[in-house]
């Protein structure tokens, strides 16, 4: 069989464009003042930032001064529980609702601040991983200051229907914030449009640079600072400004922006042929998350008796990156809270394998893996025990 080497990993970050590489050598190379200086150096580097701004917001749909640069989506996501967290210890209510299939970045800071002794209500989903709009209504009242549901899932790639949920916390008087983290570049995004009052994302799934993220909150919404210690951001995020990479996400914004409509297609037609092509080459296969609400370029696959990090290993071996469970547990081996949340079986959701595809991805990568999995799958379960 020929060899090759595909990355169906771009869940868990994907390789910079290389426009957006191309850009950031160029001012790396000539740009080094600190942003903040009112010298030509630093007005130089200022305008790389500012020329970044511009771009995300055309992406996000918002106005340029509702962006703050920070260093990824999990400092956007803190921030923001921090802001709902102070809030609360204003008198302004008692209460964050979220969800049970949020990113760490947000279950983690859930543990911490309950044990803050804030109160914090997760809305669970049904078993295609989609909230539940009549039990997150029931968890809605007067008291609560936060709704926080993601966009699109890291692992299953459900699509949430945040329009709608936004409508919802308004009408309750609370501010809608979404992680929208894997869903920027892959379907349209717009803070104006779904009523957004935050929303946080990352470069380094869109084809940016690793190590800087936004954090869009809108004009007028409370804000508190999580890191302090400087003016920039106007006062809302301290640090030296990482100038290149902000830089370099703004290109990557812009070519997201421009080439959203076909890269969606693009994905959704290679995931779709890599699903019927697992389907009908592998027997017994459960595909996880919702299959008409989904992030395009995400598949999420269980294969029954076989290990899912073994399976992973084995496809390693033939060159094919892919992840079980979420990336960012990796380490653990916890079966995927995410799956588990919407009610799968412990057995299948330790088997679970995610194909994440991306811009780079071709539909021979998608044949090849259709070529090299069912062997691999067939070699564990002769092994298996179970
Ligand atoms: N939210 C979601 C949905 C994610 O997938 C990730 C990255 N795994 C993050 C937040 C965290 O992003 P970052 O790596 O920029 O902190």
């Amino acid at each position: 069989m020929e060899s090759r080497i595909v990355y169906m990993d771009n869940n868990a970050t994907t390789m910079m464009a290389p426009e957006v590489v191309s850009a950031m050598a160029k001012a790396e190379a000539q740009v080094y003042g600190n942003a903040s200086s009112m010298h030509t150096f630093g007005r130089k580097a200022a305008a790389l930032v500012e020329d970044a701004r511009g771009k995300v917001a055309k992406l996000l749909d918002c106005n340029a001064e509702e962006i703050t640069f920070t260093s990824g989506a999990s400092e956007a996501n803190n921030t923001v529980f921090m802001i709902a967290a102070d809030l609360i210890k204003k008198g302004r209510g008692s209460r964050i609702v979220t969800t049970t299939i949020e990113h760490p970045s947000i279950m983690e800071t859930v543990k911490y601040l309950r044990s803050l002794g804030i109160h914090v209500d997760q809305a669970p989903v049904d078993q295609e991983g989609r909230v539940r709009l009549d039990s997150l209504k029931q968890l809605l009242g007067p008291d609560v200051v936060l709704v926080s549901v993601m966009t699109g899932n890291n692992e299953t790639g459900t699509i949430q229907e945040i329009e709608q949920i936004s409508k919802m916390a308004h009408a309750c008087g609370a501010l809608m914030h979404t992680d929208a983290t894997q869903a920027i570049g892959k379907i349209p995004v717009s803070c104006k449009k779904w009523d957004l009052d935050y929303l946080s994302c990352s470069g380094h799934k869109f084809y940016g640079p690793k190590g800087v993220g936004v954090l869009y909150a809108k004009k007028g919404s409370p804000f508190v600072p999580f890191v302090h210690g400087g003016e920039q951001e106007h006062g809302r995020r301290a640090g030296t400004y990482n100038t290149t990479a902000i830089y370099g996400l703004g290109i990557a914004a812009e070519l997201a922006e421009k080439n959203i409509k076909d890269e969606h297609d693009r994905l959704w037609e290679m995931r779709e042929h890599l699903r019927k092509g697992i389907i009908e080459n592998v027997p017994n296969v459960v595909v996880n998350g919702c299959q008409e609400h989904c992030l395009p370029g995400t598949l999420d696959v269980s294969f029954p008796t076989a290990e899912g990090e073994s399976i992973l290993l084995l496809l390693d071996m033939y060159g094919i990156a892919v992840s079980t469970g979420s990336a960012c547990a990796t380490g653990s081996l916890e079966p995927s809270y995410v799956l588990l949340a919407g009610g799968l079986d412990v057995e299948l959701a330790h088997g679970s394998i995610r194909f994440s595809l991306g811009r780079y991805n071709t539909m021979e990568d998608v044949d090849y893996v259709i070529k090299v999995l069912p062997p691999i799958i067939k070699r564990l379960r002769d092994l298996s025990t179970r």
